[in-house]
């Protein structure tokens, strides 16, 4: 180590008494919730992407596509750091249809099979609307991920636990990811999930102040309740930044996605509530629980 990288890790833990976030701002990180798609690759090419992630110090990520191939370029473009799930939505408009497609499943299973993947998701339920979890080709997923003993990367819009709940107790051998902690779940709903399914790991991605909040306060630090359940169960918790914004601003459907522009933003928000957490605790969700997660 030069005199120069010294000094400059002396200057940082001295400002790191005043601002806590900056001396861990560049510690490696498992990005575990990220998306390549194809309404973002005008605006963010695969290379550019991969620069985003490699800046940032990323040293493991899980990529979900639109089409799902794409996940697969990112890969290649970038290194085996980077870890595609084979998502159902397996054309541009995927996302309306694959429940009733059994190509969805001989897709996934040949993906699965070949080692080109290495788990299932992101897999979406919206309260009201088809489908339910219940479906065909659903549980045709569940099987393979059960087979090839990968994870799955649900996520399900509800106001309570109780289909995620269903879930994770009727499956115990299949390692279940919960998108987004839920969405709008409070504490109080994960708790109780946590401690009926080991099989479960929370994602607090896109739980920032611009999409689905709630588990921060302003200063970007945990709220009590979720902080506390955090490390009554530090194992379980792995976050993301999901470089999607369209959510955000409701008309522009048609127009690019300007996501990955935000990871700098999306990133931050992230460090700043690991941060406040005790060094080991850090170290789990930000690195450790997702290389727990992928290992067979
Ligand atoms: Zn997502």
């Amino acid at each position: 180590m030069t005199l120069l990288k010294l000094n400059i890790i002396f200057l940082f833990s001295i400002f790191s008494t005043f601002y806590a976030n900056m001396v861990f701002a560049y510690d490696i990180f498992a990005d575990s919730h990220i998306h390549f798609n194809w309404d973002q690759v005008e605006e963010t090419s695969a290379q550019d992407a991969v620069n985003i992630l490699k800046q940032a110090n990323v040293g493991l990520t899980i990529v979900s596509s639109t089409p799902t191939d794409m996940a697969l370029e990112l890969r290649q473009k970038g290194g085996d750091w980077i870890v595609p799930f084979f998502s159902p939505y397996i054309h541009v408009l995927g996302k309306r249809d694959w429940f009733r497609k059994s190509e969805v499943v001989k897709k996934a299973e040949q993906g699965l099979k070949s080692g080109q993947y290495f788990g299932i998701g992101e897999v979406h339920f919206m309260d009201g609307f088809h489908p339910k979890t219940d479906n065909t080709i659903f549980l045709q997923l569940l099987q393979l991920a059960k087979k090839y003993s990968v994870p799955v990367l649900i996520h399900i819009d509800s106001s309570n636990e109780t289909t995620f709940l269903n879930l994770c107790l009727k499956n115990p051998d299949i390692k279940m990811i919960f998108a987004h902690a839920g969405g709008v779940l409070k504490p109080a709903h994960i708790g109780k999930i946590l401690s009926q399914c080991e099989n479960v790991w929370i994602d607090f991605a896109a739980r920032d102040p611009w999409r689905y909040g709630g588990i921060s306060k302003e200063d970007h630090t945990l709220l009590p309740e979720w902080k506390k359940l955090v490390l009554r169960f530090p194992d379980q918790f792995i976050t993301g930044t999901d470089p999607v914004w369209k959510v955000t601003r409701g008309q522009t459907w048609d127009l690019p996605d300007e996501g990955w522009k935000k990871y700098g933003q999306l990133l931050d928000y992230h460090w700043a509530w690991m941060n406040d957490l005790p060094e080991d605790v850090r170290r789990k969700i930000s690195w450790e629980n997702t290389k727990a997660l992928l290992k067979k």
